[in-house]
Parts: structure tokens; sequence; C-alpha cells
């Protein structure tokens, strides 16, 4: 399978530099050159396939040309060595719970997943150099990145966070992992990290002489894994009889885990429309009601992985419908939601029907509650274990939340930090001692 550039303007990748990559030479994200069509009879007898079982099949669709099968159906079972259950919230919404990863997000699965096709690329390859990944995190992603890379041969991860703006379960996450994961405490801001990776990937005297890499959702590698998701909840709505006229609920940030739905309607998923969740930042939501895209900066909310002003796949979902908006609109509607909706929703689905929801979640849930066509029946993606933000949900709710013993044993860890300013200086200086 080669990829090319959504901005149109750089050559064909193959999987291997797409991955190594990340960001095409003329800045645009990478995309599949065509999107495989699944066979009916996998679509008829998916429900009763196990969660592995389907994900193989998609991955080979997706990566069979680039992956022997017997590597890429173990880098798919070492990635998925959870589930993601369906739990049925009202008769026509189940909650596809998508947070049982080791750091209880839904970044868990494409995290883990590139971590292990960074590392069959790197072992595969004749120079065997060290990849290093470069990320910046406001909390949730570093988390995932730093987990799902723990103990890969042949690549360093290196995450950048802002000092004292990070909740202290979220910062035990990643420092206290030790091995080739390193975290570096810069004193500034979430926008000073992600300057400074940057800059870091815009130095060639840096990019010359190391291998750098990102693992945002703009990687093809973190991106595509999680259609896995949609067959699995698809598969377990069609046992609960509900997946006859299938809408698809997305709390969405950056895009990238609606991207990848639409990806897996295109390869023959039969969803009959998909609803984008905004939180107080709805330029998406702005776009589908206008047709006019304005990116603006993001402000900070309940839902904060979602506060995203600018989501970097919105390229990618234009991409897809050859930035027609009457076909975007066709498939796909929005919704936007207030801290103060989100709490009430939170309380309401709470007492209502015993289910706890997170923010985000929240956000998901109000964008369907009560707004849906006779026969419909939705499959709503809970992105959070309401536990990572026990506090917003607590005061909401009126309830207790446990924190689920995986999380515990994080606090329990040392953290072990490298204090860096949000100067690029240090930083470079930082890497120059690398190899
Ligand atoms: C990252 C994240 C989102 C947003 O996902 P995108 O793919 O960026 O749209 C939603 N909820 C949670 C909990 C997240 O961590």
């Amino acid at each position: 399978m080669k990829y090319y550039s959504t901005n149109g303007k750089a050559p064909l990748a193959d999987l291997e530099k797409a991955v190594v990559r990340g960001l095409a030479e003329d800045r645009g994200l990478y995309m599949p050159e065509r999107i495989p069509v699944l066979p009916a009879d996998f679509y008829a007898h998916i429900q009763t396939l196990t969660f592995q079982e389907i994900a193989c099949t998609v991955a080979d669709a997706l990566f069979g040309e680039d992956v022997p099968e017997q590597e890429l159906h173990r880098i798919v079972e070492e990635t998925l060595s959870f589930d993601c259950p369906v739990v049925p919230v009202t008769r026509s919404i189940g909650a596809l719970e998508l947070f049982h990863g080791p750091t209880l997000a839904f970044k868990d699965v494409g995290a883990r997943f590139m971590a292990r096709l960074l590392g069959h690329f790197t072992r595969a390859s004749l120079d065997r150099r060290t990849v290093h990944v470069l990320v910046a995190t406001s909390g949730d992603t570093g988390s995932a990145v730093a987990n799902g890379f723990l103990g890969v041969e042949g690549v360093q991860v290196h995450v950048l966070y802002p000092k004292g703006k990070v909740s202290p379960i979220q910062e035990a996450q990643f420092t206290t992992l030790g091995q080739n994961i390193t975290a570096l405490e810069v004193d500034g801001c979430f926008d000073d990290c992600q300057a400074l990776v940057k800059s870091a990937f815009m130095d060639s005297s840096l990019t010359e002489r190391l291998r750098l890499t990102s693992a945002n959702s703009i990687n093809v590698a973190r991106l595509l894994p999680q259609c896995f998701y949609y067959f699995h909840g698809y598969a377990q709505m069609k046992r609960l009889g509900l997946a006859g006229q299938l809408v698809v609920c997305v709390p969405s940030g950056n895009f990238g885990n609606l991207c990848a739905a639409l990806i897996a309607k295109r390869m023959g998923l039969p969803v009959k429309r998909f609803v984008a969740a905004n939180n107080a930042n709805d330029v998406f939501f702005e776009y589908l009601q206008t047709g006019s895209y304005a990116p603006r900066p993001s402000i900070p909310t309940l839902a904060n992985a979602m506060d995203v002003g600018d989501p970097s796949n919105a390229a990618r979902i234009f991409d897809l419908y050859g930035s027609d908006w009457e076909r975007i609109t066709a498939d796909i509607s929005g919704a936007t939601t207030s801290d103060e909706k989100i709490r009430s929703t939170i309380r309401e689905c709470r007492s209502r029907y015993g289910y706890l929801l997170d923010p985000h979640g929240a956000c998901g849930f109000d964008a369907v509650y009560h707004k849906l066509a006779p026969g419909e029946s939705v499959l709503l993606c809970e992105t959070a274990h309401p536990a990572k933000f026990k506090d917003i949900v607590e005061s909401a709710a009126g309830v207790e939340v446990e924190i689920p013993e995986r999380l515990a044993a994080f606090m329990r860890g040392r953290k072990q930090s490298v204090p860096m300013s949000a100067d690029y200086a240090d930083f470079k200086e930082y890497l120059s001692e690398l190899q």
C-alpha cells in the first residue's frame, strides 16, 4: 500500500516511510492510496468473531502488503490485550468503552500499535539506528504513548510536559516508567512544549543526524488501528439486535478517532451516519453548520482532551470527501456541549440509567440523547475512564469514583524527570547528546 500526502506535493510513501516520518515533506498528512472494501461474508459473520479476529482481518486489508502476516497478527494481538465492550445505557444507546487499556484512555490502542510497528521496522532495517519519538503532551497523549512504547527495542521516547500543569495521575503515568522513556518537565505551557518539538523537527542539523519521529494522531500508525473499534462495536451492537440503523457518535478533539470511523465505513462497515461531538471548542461544528472552516485558539473545558482549536485531522476528513460540504454533512452531523451541560449530563445519565460518563463521553451522550430518528440506535464512544476525571465526575454525579488498581499503581512509582527551560537552545543541547 502506498500513502499520499493530503497537500498533494510530496512523493508517495510506503508504510515504513509514512510511519517513520509522520508528516509528509510538504507538511501534509499521509492517507492510504486506496481503502480496501472487506467482503460481504465478513460482515455477515462479524458477530461471531472476537475483537482480535476482527482486528486481524482489518489489519490484513490495510497493512498486509507491508508487514508479514505472522508478524502483523502478533502486533495486533499484543496491542489488543484488553477488550472494548459495549455496555447498554438506554434502549437505543450502547457505550463502546474504549478505555480499558493500560492508561485508561482510548489512545492506548493507537500508541501500542504504532510502537510495535515502529519496533518491527527498526528491527528489519539495515542501519538499526535508534528511533527517537518526541511527544508534547498536556496529559493524555503522553501517558498513552509512554506506556505504549515502554520496553520497545530500538525506540527512545521523550515526553515534554508543562511543569505543574498536568494532573498528578497523568504525571505519574509518564514520569515513573524509566527504561526507554524520559520525561522532560518544561518550565512553560503546553504550547511551549509543542513549539520545542516543532523546532526540533525543523532543525536539519538534528534531523540529518538523528531518526526523529512524532507519535500524535497525524501518524497513520496511530490513526488507522483506531478503526478496529468500530468493527468490534458494530459486531456487538449486531449481537444486541441494534445494528439495523446504526449511528456512531465520537467525542472529538483532533478528529483522529472520527476519521478512523469514517475509514471503517469506506471499508464497508454498515453505518447510517456519524455524530461528531464537540465541547465549547467547536470549530468543526461551526463548519458543519456554515460550510466555512475557521480555526481559532482553544479554550479550556472540563473535557480537556478535546480542547483543540485547529483539529489536525480535519484535513484528512476534507480529503476523504473531496472537500464537498454537502457530502460531508450527508454523513456527519455535529454537536457542541458547554461545561454546564457536561455536568448536568453526567448527573442525569447516572441517575436515570445508572451509567457513569466521563466529561468526554458526556459530550457524546448529550449529542445524541433524544436526537434520534425512529429505528436508529447509537454506538457511543466512551473515550476515557471516569476515574481519570475523578473530581469533576464526583461533584457532578454526587457519587464516589473508585480509582482502578492500574491507575493507583502509577501513583506509587518514583517520579523521575529532566528539568528543561522553554528555550530551544536547552532542548537542542539535550538532543545533541543522543545517538
Ligand atoms: C484524545 C481524546 C479525545 C479526542 O480524540 P481525537 O481523536 O483527537 O478526536 C477524546 N476523548 C479523550 C478522553 C481523549 O483522550
